[in-house]
């Protein structure tokens, strides 16, 4: 089974998954001199619609990873689509502030919108980060369809379902994300990812917000893993992630976070937006067969952070595979299968650090040291620092969790980091 001369290929979802997807499979055709129909359909680009509607609840962070992938395909994001570059994470853990700054020199990360903007914006729409993305696979030869996939059937081939007709398609990619009905038919054995549902608003920003700064908060509420305010010019972003949190999250965590919070916010922040999008915590249990693949949130996502790179790689290793080796299920075993397996490990290790840190933040005694650490961290040369870069990492999706498992938990490192603490205290109390 092959992609052949005049192949149709039917990509359901134009989130950053399915733009990739289709940015690489026409790259892949156009240096093979082989001519493909592909079809990306989504209604959401149909209208500039502000809030929820035109938008994928996301805290819209693009990391260097991703942005240097995004380039690798030969596209800049226009100046118009950045909200901010970000320089530095303040991190808020019980009363304690850290500031951390790019621990790799030379590595941008930027804020963007995935949709048109808040719901309570008005003036002109704000330019989206997906709808560029949409743009450039257009400009690649990629056809729009602003249309809603009703089901995927299988007749021989799959077959496209809108509510204007039938699409048959020689090959399907499945990239629609986990926030929609799903829309396989049962002979795909296709079941999504477990998901959990997240918390997201946009508040108004302060006039004396620290440039180019995101403020990232530990602890209380119940159940946040941690959260986040990015700026988005005028606008913050507020993203909270967590397992079961409260019914009203962002309104608790105000309330539990109003001293940080306070320091950035001076009266009480007014809703300009909300939604509760769902992050997937587990690959999908099936991620191909003849003639399908799922690729970004659908298939396998790095958890919590860094989804825009996760939906890069994935369509990248799904298309090449789908080009190069054929569109059977032995051909996405061979070319894609080890690839989710990694991310899906990945996760593994991201699942016990944020573990780790949640333990650590319940315990008084174990916060304080950690914060001592982070001190004497902060103070040592980049290339030695552990516990910020490790911070930053997981805020940032700028390193694999095995990579910053692997750091945090070197022994020789930590005994070094916990030598050099020890001293400092030592001669903290001989000063006095
Ligand atoms: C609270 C939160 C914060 C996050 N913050 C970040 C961050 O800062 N940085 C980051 O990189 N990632 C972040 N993520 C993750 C990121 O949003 C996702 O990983 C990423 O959007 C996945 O891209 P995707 O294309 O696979 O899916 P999506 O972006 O979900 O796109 C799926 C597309 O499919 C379309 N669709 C769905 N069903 C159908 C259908 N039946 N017919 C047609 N079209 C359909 C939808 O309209 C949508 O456009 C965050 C996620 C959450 C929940």
């Amino acid at each position: 089974m092959q992609l052949r001369e005049n192949s149709r290929v039917c990509i359901i979802g134009g989130g950053p998954a399915g733009c990739f997807a289709a940015m690489h499979l026409l790259d892949l055709a156009r240096e093979a001199s082989v001519r493909i129909d592909v079809r990306i359909f989504d209604p959401r680009f149909a209208r500039e619609d502000r809030g929820i509607i035109g938008c994928k609840g996301c805290a819209g962070i693009v990391s260097a990873n991703a942005l240097q992938a995004i380039e690798s395909l030969g596209i800049h994001i226009p100046p118009s689509v950045i909200q901010e570059t970000i320089e530095e994470y303040r991190v808020h853990i019980l009363g304690q502030v850290i500031r951390l700054t790019q621990p790799r020199p030379g590595r941008t990360i930027l804020s963007v919108y995935r949709g048109s903007g808040p719901r309570a914006h008005h003036g002109e729409p704000i330019a989206s980060f997906d709808a560029f993305l949409l743009a450039e696979a257009r400009a690649r030869g990629a056809v729009y369809v602003p249309e809603r996939v009703r089901a995927v059937e299988w007749n021989g081939a799959p077959a496209v379902r809108t509510d204007s007709g039938v699409h048959t398609a020689d090959f399907l990619v499945l990239a629609a994300g986990v926030n929609s009905n799903p829309v396989m038919d049962p002979f795909f054995e296709y079941t999504p990812p477990a998901a959990e549902i997240m918390a997201q608003d946009e508040i108004r920003k302060p006039e004396g917000w620290p440039p180019h700064t995101v403020a990232a908060f530990f602890g209380d509420p119940k159940g946040l893993v941690f959260g986040v305010l990015v700026p988005k010019k005028e606008y913050l972003n507020v993203s909270l992630l967590g397992h079961g949190m409260g019914p009203d999250p962002i309104r608790e965590f105000f309330q539990a976070q109003k001293e940080p919070v306070s320091q950035y916010l001076p009266s009480p922040p007014e809703s300009c937006c909300g939604c509760g999008p769902r992050v997937p915590l587990h690959a999908a249990p099936r991620l191909f067969g003849d003639r399908w693949v799922a690729v970004g949130d659908a298939a396998v996502a790095r958890l919590y952070k860094d989804g825009i790179y996760s939906a890069f790689i994935t369509s990248q290793g799904a298309m090449a595979a789908a080009f190069r080796n054929g569109i059977s299920a032995s051909s996405f075993e061979a070319g894609y299968a080890p690839l989710a397996r990694r991310i899906a490990g990945d996760n593994q290790y991201g699942e016990l650090l944020f573990g780790v840190t949640n333990a650590i933040i319940k315990s008084a005694r174990l916060t304080a040291a950690f914060l001592y650490s982070l001190h004497v961290d902060e103070q040592r040369p980049p290339e030695k620092k552990i516990l910020a870069r490790l911070i930053w990492g997981m805020l940032t999706g700028d390193e694999s969790y095995r990579d910053l498992f692997r750091m945090s938990f070197q022994p020789s490192e930590l005994a070094g980091l916990g030598r050099e603490a020890l001293r400092r205290q030592w001669r903290m109390a001989r000063r006095g």
